[in-house]
């Protein structure tokens, strides 16, 4: 596969090459799959992807969730066209589409009374936290171990894979995540341990977690942790904060918490709900609390929770998002990128049993991961590997030839989040699957 980039590639390299003299890394963005070097796109539709050789691949990275249509949606791009001429980018003023889409959003989830769009997930997730933390009057967060839940300094604390070491980014003082903890995922036990011993420093203002699990379910939950999590917030106090960044839209129009029959009290949102479009993200929840962000409701004056964004909901963004959400329940979306994840994983799972490979291959809907078993036992079974010396290099070296596959499949006309997670989309028909599997096998 090496050679098929140094043959194939040679304007991306070019281009690569000459980006590292003004960007760091050469590349903007985390998701780009960089080994041995990024790819330069030109051209994206539906389930396919161009880059700047002119090469052709089938996309199942989907912008690392978004495009549950399916790329760059031609009757979602006319709408933005349209509003384009009329208003332009950005006013900084109301526009209809921001009230249309946060009708929508609420209608579709029953515990989002309330909607208020922002830039990205990561602010959302900020926001989230500082509403908990006004509404409960109490310090700490808890995180699912493995979890990302967007880059800021409170949120980034924490081993991104648990037990190997070292924080996900330096340059945070220690103090800006002195109230944030991690617990396994599924060690149900740890949580209230957690819960209890946050009572004695300040409290626990919020659980935040992925309904599915961290990183889209790279570390899956058993399916009643949902609802424990819940009980448990309950009873110590603390809002559960759901984040459906990737799961909003995606796994049901309900989000995953309608999925499990589990209701937040914050919910999370980003990508889909600007349809892909730049600017997405949002905070939803109850009345009682999404109020804060305006200093009270119904007369009744609280504290407020500042959030801002001078691009945030602009008429672009929030058009994208309302008539994007609108085509995914009109066009039954999500059943068609469910069922070509469905498609795609029992295919990876044959190939797998054929060549006797030591991966995974299981799916949420339209989120598919290939995972080595190593990785898979690893955030499983960590407390007992942690108890195998010598375990954890082997691991971590799977881990590593992941990305080489993930090189390879790109090779072949694949592209994948770091070789081990796929979106797939409703632009996905059974004939693309097969053909991606082919280039798999
Ligand atoms: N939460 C989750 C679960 C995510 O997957 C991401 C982004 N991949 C974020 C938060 C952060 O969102 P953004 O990139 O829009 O800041």
């Amino acid at each position: 596969y090496l050679k098929y980039y140094e043959e194939k590639c040679t304007a991306s390299k070019k281009m690569i090459e000459e980006a590292k003299e003004y960007i760091p890394g050469g590349v903007q963005h985390n998701l780009a799959f960089n080994y041995p070097f990024p790819l330069v796109f030109t051209k994206a539709e539906g389930a396919w992807l161009w880059d700047l050789d002119g090469n052709k691949y089938i996309d199942f990275l989907q912008a690392g969730g978004p495009t549950v249509l399916g790329s760059n949606d031609p009757e979602v791009r006319e709408k933005v066209k349209e509003l384009l001429d009329s208003t332009g980018s950005v006013t900084g003023l109301f526009h209809e589409y921001e009230m249309k889409l946060a009708k929508l959003i609420c209608e579709n989830f029953p515990s989002v009374e309330m909607f208020r769009m922002l830039n990205s997930g990561t602010e959302s997730a900020m926001a989230a936290v500082r509403v908990a933390r006004l509404a409960t009057k109490k310090k700490n967060i808890i995180k699912l171990g493995g979890a990302y839940h967007g880059w800021s300094d409170q949120l980034s604390y924490g081993n991104r894979i648990p037990g190997v070491g070292g924080l996900e980014s330096h340059g945070i003082p220690s103090a800006y995540y002195k109230y944030t903890q991690e617990v396994y995922p599924n060690d149900i036990a740890a949580m209230e341990r957690m819960l209890k011993r946050n009572r004695l420093r300040g409290g626990t203002a919020a659980v935040i977690m992925e309904p599915v699990g961290p990183e889209s379910g790279t570390r899956p939950l058993d399916y009643d942790y949902n609802g424990k999590v819940r009980e448990l917030c309950d009873k110590y106090g603390a809002l559960l904060i759901f984040d459906e960044v990737v799961t909003g839209f995606r796994i049901a129009m309900s989000g995953a918490q309608g999925y499990f029959n589990v209701s937040p009290d914050l919910t999370v949102f980003g990508k889909v709900v600007a349809g892909g479009y730049p600017s997405a993200g949002g905070l939803g929840g109850k009345k009682k609390y999404m109020a804060y962000l305006a200093g009270g409701l119904g007369g009744k004056k609280s504290k407020k929770a500042h959030v801002g964004g001078t691009l945030a909901a602009n008429p672009l963004s929030s058009a994208a998002g309302y008539f994007t959400l609108k085509k995914i329940a009109e066009t039954n979306a999500i059943g068609k990128a469910g069922r070509a994840g469905d498609r795609l994983t029992e295919g990876l799972k044959a190939l797998i049993k054929k060549y006797d490979l030591p991966f995974v291959a299981y799916n949420q809907g339209s989120i598919c991961h290939l995972e080595t078993v190593g990785t898979m036992l690893f955030d499983i079974n960590i407390m007992k590997i942690w108890q195998v010396p010598g375990k954890l290099k082997e691991i971590h070296s799977r881990k590593d030839k992941m990305t080489h596959m993930g090189a390879a499949y790109m090779a072949e006309g694949l592209v994948t989040l770091a070789g081990s997670r796929m979106y797939t989309s409703a632009a996905d028909t059974d004939e693309i699957i097969d053909d991606a599997l082919v280039r798999f096998e």
